[in-house]
């Protein structure tokens, strides 16, 4: 172990990725070194996600694996969002840990590896209303040539199945100026992808009363990063896409024809009794109206079964809404009871087993309809962010614009390239989710 060292073990989503690159930085300012591995750091840190249970479940054997591995002069920290959540638990539960930080102040690493290190008193658990960034970080992160920037965290509003706000408190949007320095910083790394996140990244502004903010700010992005082909919006919210955003989209060529939108499910009795809008109608309009604006749209959603007022013929009644709609690609979680959630006091009448098999049919019909879409892409080249590269046997796998990193589809090609690299692939056969082809 070597003293003034840190390593990061990063778990759960993209907005935790980027929190524990801005930790990495705040430690870095410090003096601190990057170490490998856990057991050559003085100090290791678990960023832990807490958000359901088996993500939860990860966080607490990460943090019992490396307590269990700690030296005499090693100091674990837990940061993230189950410490947020569930600070007191986790002291008591694992005395191993030295010490913890929220989501909500991730400046508090310096005082607290200080106080560690032998300068001063580990102050205790601050708690903070809302989220404060920390001056001057860059909340990015990149991975060959994609990227993940932060425009804002939190959330202001209250669906009923949803932790988050109660985690990472109310809405708080990054000021501009701040994410046009980050997406400088990842044009000059030379990025062909910059994915925008946050809880909703349609709601932009709107903790500053902006009007329409995510495409005024897009108005002002898209002109500083002309070198990044691919600019991808992740996590919109249903009936918040603006005339003015579809119109942007529909003519900007960075700004990918690509539409994220979890909409949890199609029965207004479920989507009310989840406090989310239930206006399945509008929802069916804005994508038809993008669809005929935007002829490549590619259109992800994210559904729930399972929730408590789900019964059998609403559950029918979301199956034949995704046979209509006919989503590109689609995630389906089977609920799972949160507490301090407002659903918790509906508790848990679905069986997981009625659960699983409504997600298995979900998915079966997903597979289905993806596969019949994606017939119509043979013949067709497509650009592809090269990932990762088999030099011996000429095979390179990475993404189209039709996928998002992590969540969506690869593609499968035959030929060479760099990683990080746009290339067009010839597509010669279709998966239910991969493409597969040949280098252009
Ligand atoms: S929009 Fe709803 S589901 Fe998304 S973070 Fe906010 S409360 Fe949670």
């Amino acid at each position: 172990m070597k003293k003034n060292t840190f390593h990061l073990i990063s778990l759960g989503c993209a907005k935790n990725l980027v929190d524990s690159n801005v930790l990495a930085q705040l430690l870095e300012a410090e003096g601190l070194t990057y170490a490998d591995s856990p057991d050559q750091a003085e100090f290791v840190l678990v960023n832990t996600c807490g958000f359901i249970h088996d993500a939860r479940q990860e966080s607490l054997d990460t943090i019992r694996e490396v307590a269990g591995l700690k030296k005499s002069r090693q100091k674990l920290i837990v940061t993230g969002c189950l410490s947020e959540r569930w600070r007191e638990n986790l002291l008591i539960a694992h005395p191993g840990i030295d010490g913890l930080i929220g989501t909500r102040r991730l400046e508090d690493i310096v005082p607290l590896v200080r106080a560690l290190a032998g300068q001063g008193k580990v102050s205790p658990y601050l708690d903070y209303p809302a989220l404060q960034y920390a001056a001057g970080a860059s909340y990015t992160t990149i991975q060959g040539g994609s990227s993940y920037l932060k425009i804002a965290d939190g959330c202001h509003r209250s669906c009923a199945f949803c932790a988050i706000p109660g985690i990472k408190g109310s809405l708080v949007s990054r000021p501009v100026e701040d994410i046009l320095r980050d997406a400088l910083f990842l044009q000059e790394a030379g990025v062909n992808e910059i994915n925008l996140i946050a809880q909703d990244v349609t709601a932009y502004g709107a903790d500053r009363n902006e009007q329409d903010g995510l495409f005024v700010f897009l108005q002002k992005l898209l002109p500083e990063i002309p070198e990044v082909p691919w600019l991808r919006l992740l996590y919109t919210y249903p009936g918040m896409i603006s005339d003015n955003l579809i119109d942007l989209m529909a003519n900007s060529k960075q700004l990918l024809p690509y539409l994220d939108i979890p909409l949890q499910h199609a029965s207004p009795e479920v989507l009310r009794s989840m406090r989310r809008p239930s206006d399945v109608d509008s929802v069916r309009r804005t994508i038809q109206t993008m669809r005929s604006r935007i002829p490549d749209l590619v259109v992800r959603t994210t559904l729930i079964v399972g929730f408590p007022t789900e019964t059998e013929e609403r559950f029918q009644q979301l199956y034949r809404f995704v046979e209509e709609m006919q989503f590109d690609n689609m995630g389906v979680f089977t609920y799972s009871p949160e507490v301090g959630t407002f659903a918790e006091s509906l508790g848990d009448p679905i069986s997981q087993e009625v659960k699983e098999i409504r997600r298995e049919k979900l998915m079966e019909l997903q597979s289905r309809l993806a596969l019949e879409k994606k017939q119509a892409l043979i013949g067709k080249t497509l650009d592809i962010l090269v990932e990762g590269v088999d030099k011996e046997q000429e095979v390179l796998i990475g993404r189209s614009y039709r996928d998002a990193p992590e969540i969506d589809g690869l593609v499968v090609a035959n030929g060479l390239a760099s990683v990080g690299d746009l290339t067009p692939v010839t597509i010669e056969g279709v998966g239910p989710y991969d493409l597969f082809g040949s280098k252009a």
